[in-house]
């Protein structure tokens, strides 16, 4: 077994033995919009904002994210609140003005095998999300996060984001079993990302209970004021509301395993 080595963001640590939570929107949309989100997340005490600027969508012809004036809006965040901000990268000239902006760098499912991109994140300092792929094997995504930390980046964090099988009851199929063998075969804190691997909001709780229990350092859920209005996977996002529930769940079920 493999101890796994914590990464240390600002005023957060992943992989401490303690899982943290990162909230936000699918995407980036708009100044109230952040505003909103920042008041809330900042009332709920939560260190870790995620919200897409630059977004890979399967169709050409959906919202494709606000680029660099989604990455200025997060980062308007700085002057008020004291997030860290994580964002994704789709393409490898992106990564100097990421390095700027974030202070964790995302990569999404569809570009897990996106080697130059790999390449050019493990140049970097920053800590890489790196979220395993739509139809991955374990073996593909380590091999994945190898290319990263073989190019110098130790600071890696592995998220499982659900996988593509013949159930459709949900929007991808959780495997939570590749949290412990992640645990066991590597030292990077693992996420868990309750969202996109589920699709299914009332499945969210259950799911990030079960993540938590097979040992996930960090936990990521969608979170939107408006969820019904939002540019992207508007069906999937929790409002204020069932993300406070969540909120309380989550440090709940942590109590009662940790304490
Ligand atoms: C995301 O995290 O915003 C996203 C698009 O998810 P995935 O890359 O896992 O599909
Ligand atoms: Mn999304």
């Amino acid at each position: 077994m493999n101890k796994t080595k914590p990464i240390y963001i600002n005023n957060d640590t992943w992989g401490d033995g303690l899982p943290s939570l990162v909230l936000g929107p699918c995407s980036v949309e708009n100044t109230e919009q952040m505003q909103e989100t920042y008041e809330f997340m900042h009332n709920k005490e939560i260190k870790n904002i995620r919200g897409g600027a630059y977004k890979p969508r399967t169709s050409p012809y959906d919202f494709q994210g606000l680029g660099k004036m989604g990455l200025d809006l997060l980062n308007e965040s700085k002057s008020n609140y004291d997030f860290n901000i994580i964002s994704e990268i789709m393409d490898p000239r992106d990564v100097c003005l990421a390095e700027t902006y974030l202070d964790v760098i995302q990569i999404g499912s569809r570009n897990m095998q996106n080697f130059s991109l790999l390449k050019e994140v493990g140049k970097s300092r920053k800590p890489i999300l790196l979220k395993r792929g739509l139809s991955s094997t374990i073996k593909e995504f380590i091999n994945a996060a190898e290319y990263i930390y073989a190019a110098g980046n130790e600071n890696i964090i592995l998220c499982e984001r659900g996988i593509r099988t013949f159930e459709n009851y949900t929007r991808n199929t959780l495997d939570i079993s590749a949290v412990p063998i992640l645990k066991q075969e590597t030292q990077f804190p693992i996420m868990v990302d309750v969202t996109h691997s589920t699709g299914v909001k009332s499945l969210m709780i259950p799911c990030m209970k079960a993540a938590i229990a097979a040992g996930a350092d960090v936990i990521m859920a969608e979170v939107h004021p408006n969820p019904s209005q939002a540019l992207s996977d508007s069906k999937q996002q929790m409002n204020f509301k069932e993300a406070s529930r969540f909120i309380e769940e989550f440090e709940q079920f942590n109590k009662k395993m940790f304490d």
